[in-house]
């Protein structure tokens, strides 16, 4: 294991291309010992190559990988202390769900006694005690997924790699799973190096998070610094709602709940950030309404005001109107010009 704080992970200089499509263009990166480490991007961004990199399925152009201090770049996937998890867990159909748990400690020769105790472990970190007899047919989608990361989990890799594990689930599904995910995470103290194209799914795990963008990395932090303060127009738009304003020769951005809207003449609170425009379009969305407010020096805002009054409906009759928006000082963030032109 790596010493507490020292990188578990560590990828310098890495690059991936395939013909003339450069999937994974320079990355470096750090991942810390039981960290929940999330790679967030649109399709086609290089989260993918990078993960199949780091279990050892793609060989890099160039670049190294470490992990827990030795360079593994050139392991077989066998030789490295990692389990992936992809989204399509093909489980054995014919086998039982303990026997499907088992498999890999039985590839390794474990002992039988062994085998039966480590998967029934297993089985009980991700809440499946007394599921070992059935076939996976007899289980839910969530069952299967949690099977699934029982199997990677009984071989106590150090590194647990995951590849958009719960895309294949319904949305309720998915956000009950993203909690269990991250309370087994604590439990077993495994590092996660967990993939996803779905923001709220990576603010909600994660330690940290990488955004990725046509095969680089333009941000890295945790889930707020993140969302809060994105540093290019790109993460504005893609972590969030863009909102992005051209003032005094800078491009500068800020979230839709940050902002007031100071209806029926109200005064701005001292020392605020103070604009004038009008009401384009409203939208109730049931616990906020969502304003599209036009401003007059230029540009387009969001504002989400919760709807805390009864019969907030009647929201949709500030269409039209000239309203004011403030926003406290330092709410907004300068987005820095390399990344914020394409
Ligand atoms: P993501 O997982 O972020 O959706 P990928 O890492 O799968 O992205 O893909 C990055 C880019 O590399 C894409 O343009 C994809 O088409 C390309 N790519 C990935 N794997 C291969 C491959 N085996 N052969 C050719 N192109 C590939
Ligand atoms: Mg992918």
């Amino acid at each position: 294991m790596a010493p507490d704080g020292a990188p578990h992970i560590r990828i310098a200089g890495l690059t991936k291309t395939y013909g003339d499509v450069v999937a994974v263009d320079g990355i470096d990166l750090e991942v810390r010992a039981g960290e929940f480490f999330t790679m967030l991007g649109p399709s086609g961004s290089g989260k993918t190559t990078t993960l199949r990199m780091i279990a050892g399925f793609e060989i890099p152009d160039s670049g190294v990988i470490e992990l827990a201090g030795e360079d593994v770049s050139r392991l077989p996937p066998y030789d490295r202390p990692v389990n992936t998890v992809f989204q399509d867990y093909a489980l054995f159909p014919h086998m039982t769900v303990q026997q499907n748990v088992e498999y890999g400690l039985m590839v390794k020769k474990v002992r039988k006694g062994e085998r039966r105790e480590r998967a029934e472990q297993a089985l009980g970190m991700v809440q499946l005690t007394g599921y070992g007899a059935r076939k996976p047919a007899q289980l839910s989608g969530g069952q299967r997924q949690r099977v699934a990361l029982a199997r990677a989990i009984v071989n106590r890799p150090k590194v647990l790699l995951l590849d958009e594990p719960l895309g294949a689930l319904d949305l309720k599904l998915r956000q009950e799973m993203q909690i269990e995910l991250k309370s087994i995470q604590r439990e077993v103290g495994i590092t996660f190096v967990y993939v996803t194209h779905d923001q709220e799914e990576a603010l909600t795990m994660s330690d940290r998070v990488a955004v990725f963008n046509h095969g680089r990395i333009e941000q890295v932090g945790p889930p707020a610094d993140v969302y809060e303060h994105p540093q290019s127009e790109f993460i504005a738009g893609f972590v969030g709602v863009s909102n992005v304003l051209e003032r005094d020769g800078r491009r500068l951005t800020v979230r839709p709940e940050k902002i007031n809207l100071l209806e029926d003449g109200r005064e701005p609170q001292p020392g605020w950030h103070v604009e004038p425009g009008v009401i384009r379009d409203v939208q109730y969305v049931g616990p906020v309404t969502r304003y599209h407010v036009t401003l007059d020096r230029g540009g387009e805002l969001q504002v989400l005001a919760q709807n805390l009054e009864e019969g907030s409906s009647q929201v949709l009759e500030a269409k039209g109107r000239r309203t004011r928006v403030e926003w406290r000082p330092g709410q907004e963030s300068v987005i820095d010009e390399e990344g914020g032109t394409e």
